[in-house]
């Protein structure tokens, strides 16, 4: 089953970037061959509910960008921008009622350019103080929060004390969005693994301010490419190195899905309906 991987959703394709059309255009295509959006704890679970004849997908959403959550103010209120990838996938939804808001936000909370919870400092529009109750919302549309570090460290050059301080703050703060969520995912910056990399699943760090350790675990890892992953049913399922397929300008979702319909090693999990059985490939 593919795990695909968006960044920035903007007027242009480019690296780490897709064009509003191309996303749009990549949500129609998922849906007509026959795809269904799942959750991580759904495949951490194994109990995906999946119709008959139709494949799971996970979506992942890195780096918390304006791009893919803007709100708008309307008449007072606060509106979820329809041309961000969130409006973008809620609007598809609503049209496509077989689907539902399922989904994976890798999210960073303090990093530079607007990439804090999607959006502060009135980059892109964006308020500062919007960007918990854009985390609450995720959350209550029934979307996922994942881990993606603090600020985008790249785990591979610092010490198990910092590796540990961005993955426990990233943590703490979806949960001063959301209070006790467990967070159970986590994306590599740049797929680079801590030295140590069992931190990357288990770690603490003593935050001075509350004075109490504050700690994580992440049942699931994702890697930042690698192509479809295996069905959380195969023996070879992996949640602690999950590749994902990548969607940038340079790399199409077609090229993928017309691999995993012809028979071998990608061949796609397709679900036999009964969520107590597991289906044939
Ligand atoms: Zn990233």
């Amino acid at each position: 089953m593919p795990i695909v991987e968006w960044h920035q959703v903007v007027a242009a394709d480019g690296t780490y970037k897709v064009s509003r059309e191309r996303f749009r255009a990549e949500l129609l295509e998922l849906h007509s061959r026959g795809y269904v959006p799942v959750n991580l704890s759904e495949m951490l679970d194994k109990t995906m509910d999946v119709p008959t004849g139709k494949t799971p997908v996970l979506f992942t959403f890195d780096d918390a960008s304006p791009s893919q959550f803007r709100y708008i103010e309307r008449n007072g209120s606060l509106v979820v921008d329809p041309t961000s990838a969130v409006g973008m996938l809620l609007d598809f939804i609503k049209t496509h009622p077989d689907w539902k808001a399922k989904g994976l936000f890798c999210m960073l909370p303090a990093a530079e350019a607007g990439h804090a919870f999607f959006g502060d400092k009135g980059i892109d529009g964006q308020k500062t103080e919007w960007r918990l109750k854009k985390v609450q919302f995720l959350a209550q549309q029934g979307f996922e929060l994942c881990n993606h570090t603090l600020w985008h460290a790249k785990l591979s050059k610092y010490s198990d004390a910092v590796v540990q301080e961005q993955l426990a703050r990233g943590a703490m703060a979806i949960d001063s969005a959301v209070p006790g969520y467990k967070v159970r995912g986590f994306a590599l910056p740049y797929g680079l693994w801590p030295k140590n990399r069992a931190l990357a699943f288990n770690g603490s760090w003593y935050d001075k301010k509350s004075k109490r350790d504050v700690r994580y675990h992440h049942e699931a890892v994702f890697e930042v490419a690698g192509g479809p992953a295996r069905s959380p049913f195969d023996p070879e399922f992996n949640p602690k190195s999950l590749p994902r397929v990548p969607l940038q300008g340079g790399t199409k979702l077609s090229a993928t899905l017309d691999q995993m319909d012809k028979p071998g090693k990608w061949a796609r999990y397709v679900s036999d309906g009964n969520p107590k059985t597991v289906a044939k490939p």
